[in-house]
């Protein structure tokens, strides 16, 4: 049997009939699932943390191997909801680093193995990521990927916004012109 859709598509109950039986896909993929949990937009806040509760009851032990796999998904995920400070953000990334070098050492993998990881490093020595072990391709390893497209979508909001507002006085003049 397949899901025959994509992650990003389903809505709640979907999730919880496929966590349930994710045995029964092939196509079943947790990473894959992690992911759709913060990308899904069919999902409102308290839903994302209620499918990522149910989905942690089967995979949570997947889900900590994360922190070194996909740490901006772990990230996102753990932090769901939450209103962080600065302060909290590093804290919580410190709090990965560290795990991150015990599921190192736990798994006994030397970092010479671990051709595909590289550290965060971007010269900025308060980056709260500095350290942080990445899989290329998983963000991140590009400097502050995500800080960039936050900054993108804020300029893209604040151009929508001036755009209306123009459209607003343009319209207001000809209207006053009208008046006259
Ligand atoms: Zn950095």
């Amino acid at each position: 049997m397949t899901i025959g859709k994509k992650f990003n598509q389903l809505d709640k109950s979907e999730y919880f009939l496929i966590i349930e039986n994710y045995k029964q896909y092939k196509d079943f993929n947790t990473l894959g699932l992690y992911r759709s949990i913060c990308e899904n937009e069919n999902l409102d806040l308290e839903t994302r943390m209620e499918v990522r509760d149910f989905a942690h009851t089967i995979f949570k032990k997947t889900f900590n191997f994360y922190q070194l796999k996909d740490p901006k998904t772990y990230f996102e995920l753990t932090t769901l909801g939450m209103n962080l400070t600065v302060a909290d953000e590093r804290q919580a990334w410190k709090e990965i680093r560290e795990n991150q070098e015990k599921i190192l050492s736990d798994k006994k993998i030397k970092h010479r193995n671990f051709g595909d990881y590289s550290k965060h490093n971007c010269g900025y020595d308060n980056c709260p990521y500095n350290g942080i072990m990445i899989k290329q391709g998983t963000g991140l390893s590009e400097n502050h990927m995500w800080f960039e497209t936050d900054k993108k979508k804020e300029n893209a909001k604040n151009k929508s916004k001036n755009q209306k507002k123009q459209r607003r006085e343009k319209y207001k003049i000809i209207r006053d012109d009208l008046d006259n």
